[in-house]
């Protein structure tokens, strides 16, 4: 935004009135149909009163009747569709016409009806892009001449009609620049708001930054303590205080992972995850998360499988992968009855890699595969009520993927199993 108050005020002033999607046109010309009526209303009201007789009845009836009978065709026969700037434009010039027509006819009137070219050059420099503003403007200036001329062009008529078409320009120019003041205030209110939003949003992020940061040395601690009592201490113990500590542990671990996902996503949401590509072959890593989530498939007799190119190297950052398969292969198992399949199989393609990870679990509704990847979702059923879960997992896996280049996906049938897939670009030598 410029600090130069003039550019500020032109800027402002010609940027009055841009009417940019098609809602806005249909809104617009829902009023100028409304206030249309009404004026047409106001016309038939006025000639039955007293002054009615200033004015001609032969003609305001019959241009009342055409003037609706347009209106109806105008705002609700022509279909929708043909809305915009030029149907705007058309429909104020030909109601510009229309009061130049009943000043003409109404002599003795002409005078007081001149105010209704005020407010259609003030209403269209309120509400409308500079070139239409211009264009009524000038076309109320030309009328107003013409009139003059045709009333005989007297040296008193051209005197009031100077001061007619030059008190119009001030209107116009006054009350364009206070609606584009207007517009610059509330354009500068939304700014200065959504900067606070920013600062706001910012501010929570280091905050969720700091506390998951302070919080991991107590967890990690705590989960050392536990482990070390188990291993060294576990003969003296009797068989509740041992389920005791590994409720703690199992506890403590779902803090530690909860505090491991609002690290990466404030980092990813600061914009500062780092991710490093290397060339990296799958095997090993395939391997490496297998090994580490083994005891949990087998505390629930689940069978682990790899299979396909294994052999496939990737351009990936090892430990975002890790944790990506961390992330889909742990879920596979979370979401498996006992006794089920948890498959990892990789192919190999010209240009990618991809891995699919399939299970035969509970499944998920095509409803809710829509926002499996948004932050904090998790499918509400009578299946999932019971599996412990922070929502973090996928958005995380989706983010990672996708900064090392790559897609995810998913396909699954509700109670039947789901497999979830992902890209990533081929290490090519
Ligand atoms: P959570 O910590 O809840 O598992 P995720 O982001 O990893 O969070 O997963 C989001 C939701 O997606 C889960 O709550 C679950 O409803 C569903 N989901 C993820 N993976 C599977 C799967 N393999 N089978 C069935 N549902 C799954």
């Amino acid at each position: 935004m410029s600090e130069n108050p003039n550019e500020s005020w032109l800027n402002s002033f010609l940027s009055v009135g841009k009417i940019v999607t098609r809602e806005q046109h249909v809104r617009f010309e829902h009023i100028a149909g409304v206030f249309t009526g009404l004026a047409l209303l106001l016309a038939l009201i006025s000639v039955q009163l007293p002054f009615g007789q200033a004015m001609d009845k032969k003609v305001v009836y019959p241009f009342v009747i055409v003037v609706g009978f347009f209106c109806i065709v105008w705002f609700l026969i022509i279909p929708r569709r043909f809305t915009g700037l030029a149907k705007n434009l058309i429909h104020t010039v030909l109601v510009t016409l229309y009061v130049a027509f009943l000043i003409y006819t109404n002599p003795t009137m002409g005078q007081n009806l001149i105010v209704l070219y005020y407010v259609i050059a003030v209403a269209a420099a309120v509400a409308m892009p500079t070139f239409f503003s211009l264009t009524i403007t000038i076309l109320v200036i030309i009328l107003i001449y013409t009139e003059w001329f045709l009333a005989g062009a007297t040296s008193a008529g051209f005197t009031s009609t100077i001061i007619y078409t030059t008190g119009l320009l001030i209107v116009v120019f006054y009350t364009r620049s206070l609606a584009g003041e207007a517009a610059y205030a509330r354009k500068k209110e939304e700014e200065v708001h959504l900067e606070k939003e920013k600062t706001l949003s910012k501010l929570k992020d280091e905050y969720i930054f700091i506390i998951s940061h302070k919080l991991k040395q107590p967890t990690s601690a705590i989960k050392g303590y536990t482990d070390e009592i188990i291993k060294e201490y576990s003969q003296n113990l009797d068989s509740e205080s041992k389920e005791t500590l590994e409720f703690i542990k199992t506890n403590d671990e779902r803090l530690e992972k909860l505090l491991d996902d609002l690290l990466d996503i404030s980092q990813i949401e600061k914009g500062i995850m780092r991710i490093n590509l290397t060339d990296v072959s799958l095997s090993p890593v395939i391997s490496e998360v297998l090994s580490n989530l083994f005891l949990d498939a087998q505390s629930k007799k689940i069978s682990l499988l790899e299979r396909g190119d294994l052999n496939t190297a990737v351009k990936a950052d090892s430990d975002r992968l890790k944790e990506v398969l961390m992330n889909l292969v742990g879920n596979a198992i979370k979401y498996t009855p006992d006794g089920g399949k948890v498959t990892i199989e990789v192919k190999k393609e010209e240009l990618a890699a991809k891995l699919f990870i399939s299970d035969s679990g509970i499944g998920i509704s095509p409803q809710d595969q829509k926002y499996l990847f948004e932050k904090f979702f998790r499918a509400e059923n009578e299946k999932t009520k019971a599996i412990k879960g922070n929502g973090l997992g996928l958005f995380i896996t989706k983010q990672l993927v996708e900064k090392m280049g790559g897609e995810v996906g998913v396909s699954s049938e509700f109670g039947r199993g789901s497999t979830f897939f992902f890209t990533l670009p081929r290490y090519r030598w």
